[in-house]
């Protein structure tokens, strides 16, 4: 129950962050609001085309030491998991900077492994819970994860992160050829060694999910508000309403966690973050003619590669390019062509029906932690967006925290590093 008097609560996006925030506070006793134009989850979402990995051992930002030598060679790859539209490289450059910068020790890497263990840490169990809450248990899948590599070295030269994995707890275990062959039959012979993260999960359908989530809040009191948030009514340091398309909703506290919608609308509450969309696509094959033990990521690709109900999901890619520009699907046909390398007695069937293409925004910030804590402005407001490549990993941490510092109560671990006032 609350620890203060029941308070009205305006959530803004229904997305995975937004959903697990809403329901945290909701089962501290507070009234919640959720403000939201789309379907919940739906396909405008991120939340709602991604890999669908719940990973524990998701410790590592993007940005590592030598990142800037790389760089050059992902402007001219077309065919690489990373590419920045040419037009949009001047309005990218700081955050680019910053991005690089993020990741030039690895002292910085250790620290913010730490830090993002903290919101990784105990994810498969807590979305058990909340799907099963929801009447939806069988889609959180606790089934591992592969990183899959042409041979050891590929797997040794990324040792330090995954001395960083062992020293934080995450459990991996190394899998030799003959043992990979038995596992995933399917996977090509060029693949030859694997680490397999033992705890990591799965989310059957994102999408699905997140519909059932909303329904769980709706069920328990919690109100839906199809309307669009445009900004905040504060008097005196207090916030009074959130402004939306439909009119002031009037609540005491209000959750930004718009995902790449939030930037502006925490500009209004006091903070310049630097939020940019990594814009990342899916394919889904309707019937390839295999299915997956376990989520994989190849070491070339850097994709999420999965069996959903809807047929095997290609997801990855990351274009930096502005949100709303139009998808460029060359960058789909990237994934489906590493389907083909990884499953080659398959790739036959892989085009045999319309293939599902779903391009997203993940919202990221430089240094691969999100914002999640009082805005600058008012503190009313609470942050919780900037999840970038791990958001419905660190969905159900980032609740508890949020619902933490609305409801007054002791966080769980520290928050600090996770404040907006960073990047003041
Ligand atoms: C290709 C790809 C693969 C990924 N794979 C994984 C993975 O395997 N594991 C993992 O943990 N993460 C993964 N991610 C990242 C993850 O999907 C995101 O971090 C996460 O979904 C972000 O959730 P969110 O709720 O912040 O944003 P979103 O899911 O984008 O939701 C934001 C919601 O806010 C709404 N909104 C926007 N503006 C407003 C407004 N003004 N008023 C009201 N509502 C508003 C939107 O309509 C939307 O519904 C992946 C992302 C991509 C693109």
């Amino acid at each position: 129950m609350a620890q203060n008097p029941p308070l009205t609560v305006a959530v803004v996006g229904a997305g995975i962050i937004g959903l697990c925030a809403a329901l945290e506070i909701q089962r501290a006793g507070h009234q919640v609001l959720l403000v939201e134009p789309n379907e919940p989850g739906g396909r405008q979402a991120a939340s709602y085309g991604n890999a669908s990995w719940l990973n524990p051992g998701a410790i590592a930002p993007i940005s590592l030491p030598g990142l800037w030598r790389k760089v050059p060679g992902f402007l001219l790859d077309r065919a690489g998991p990373f590419t920045v539209r040419w037009r949009d490289l001047a309005s990218h450059a700081g955050w680019l900077a910053r991005f690089v910068a993020a990741g030039k020790s690895w002292g910085l890497i250790e620290r913010c492994a730490k830090q993002r263990y903290a919101l990784c840490r105990d994810t498969v169990t807590a979305h058990q819970r909340y799907a099963e809450e929801a009447g939806v248990g069988h889609l959180i899948q606790q089934r591992g994860l592969i990183y899959v590599y042409p041979d050891r070295s590929g797997f040794a030269a990324e040792h330090r992160i995954w001395a960083i994995r062992r020293e934080l707890g995450v459990r991996f275990t190394e899998i030799g050829e003959t043992e990979l062959r038995g596992l995933l039959p399917e996977l090509s012979p060029a693949y030859r060694f694997g680490a397999r993260l033992d705890e990591a999960g799965q989310i059957a359908d994102p999408g699905a999910y997140c519909a059932a989530l909303a329904r769980l809040l709706v069920a328990r009191g919690g109100q839906l508000i199809a309307a669009k948030a445009t900004g905040f009514a504060i008097e005196n340091g207090r916030l009074r309403s959130v402004v939306t398309s439909n009119g002031p909703l009037n609540c005491e506290r209000a959750v930004l966690a718009a995902g790449i919608g939030s930037a502006a609308l925490a500009r209004q509450a006091g903070d310049r973050v630097p939020l940019i969309s990594e814009r990342g696509y899916h394919v889904v094959i309707p019937e390839p003619g295999l299915t997956l033990s376990a989520g994989l990521m190849p070491s070339d690709g850097q994709m999420g590669v999965v069996s959903t109900p809807q047929g095997l999901r290609l997801a990855g890619q990351v274009e930096f390019a502005a949100p709303d520009a139009p998808p460029d699907w060359r960058r789909a046909a990237i994934l489906l062509s590493y389907a083909r390398k990884m499953f080659p007695a398959h790739a036959s069937r892989f085009d045999a029906a319309a293939h599902d293409r779903w391009m997203g925004n993940r919202p990221s910030t430089p240094d691969g932690l999100p914002c999640v804590g009082p805005a600058s402005g008012c503190a009313d407001i609470v942050h919780a967006f900037g999840h970038a490549h791990t958001g419905l990993t660190q969905a159900p941490a980032t609740a508890r925290l949020v619902a933490a510092m609305i409801d007054g109560g002791a966080p769980l671990f520290d928050p600090a590093p996770y404040s907006a006032r960073r990047f003041a």
